[in-house]
């Protein structure tokens, strides 16, 4: 098997100890040559300050998270949330992200009409695409998994990411995470149809028992994903880009960050 894609830091993993400026240094010093800011951090520094830092320390961003969260009650809830996808966009062309990960949305509060909320996903996606386009900025649909589809993403399976994309066209992908599509038995079918539109690469792993369905993500190793297997599927639909570690625990947001990054470093290797 080849060696996997060189290491990329998501914020998110450190995010109760190091701010932007800290992850900046942090992938300097560990020699991670990616990294993918979350919007807070990002607005902490300052969108071109953080640019500028990003780019001189010689680092790859292979992400902006997030835009999306498209569903609202109310049409002016919709139109706040194209605002804000608006300036994600410019953020992200800003920063010259690999792209944008979009985390689409759950059910709006109180609604259980959920092919009304998926209707607003793709209507929201029509309506940022020609901006995302003009700025260069790929939409990187990041299917999650389906236990969050009441109050994150009603997008739920790559097979759903993938029929928005043909729908949308140019400008459009998916961001692959292995904590949301590692069970779906359609994934190898899936991934074959996603040849050349994997924005993405995010890495963890999915522990047993899980306790908490959002912050209880695992290091890559230590729980049941065969990530080296996904891995070389996605590469087979032609990804040759970063491994992006993307790791919510309220566990691992207590080490110290450096020693989260030196343990970063050694699973690439031996889990990715
Ligand atoms: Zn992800």
């Amino acid at each position: 098997m080849p060696k996997p894609g060189p290491l990329s830091l998501n914020t998110v993993t450190v995010k109760e100890r190091w701010g932007l400026a800290e992850c900046i240094e942090g992938c300097a010093r560990h020699g991670i040559p990616g990294i993918s800011p979350w919007r807070d951090v990002l607005a902490a520094m300052g969108v071109q300050k953080a640019a500028r830092r990003i780019r001189d320390a010689g680092l790859t961003v292979t992400g902006l998270c997030r835009g999306g969260m498209f569903t609202a009650p109310d049409a002016a809830g919709r139109r706040r949330a194209i605002d804000d996808n608006r300036r994600a966009i410019a953020e992200a062309f800003e920063l010259g992200a690999a792209c944008l990960v979009m985390v689409c949305g759950g059910l709006p509060p109180g609604s259980k009409d959920l092919p009304g909320a998926r209707e607003m996903v793709r209507d929201g996606l029509h309506e940022i695409l020609a901006e995302a386009r003009a700025a260069g900025v790929t939409l990187a649909l990041e299917p999650l998994h389906p236990m969050t589809c009441a109050d994150r993403s009603v997008l739920s399976t790559l097979a759903q990411a993938l029929d928005l994309c043909d729908q949308l066209g140019a400008g459009t992908g998916v961001a692959l995470d292995v904590y949301h599509v590692w069970w779906d038995p359609d994934l190898e079918r899936q991934m074959a149809r996603a040849q050349g539109r994997i924005a993405a690469f995010h890495a963890c792993d999915w522990l047993v028992p899980t306790t908490d369905t959002v912050f209880d993500r695992g290091m890559m190793g230590d729980g049941v994903i065969d990530i080296p297997r996904i891995r070389a599927i996605a590469e087979a639909a032609g990804y040759k880009g970063f491994v992006e570690v993307e790791i919510l625990s309220k566990r691992w947001w207590q080490e110290n960050p450096d020693d989260v990054l030196e343990v970063m470093k050694l699973r690439h290797t031996t889990a990715c």
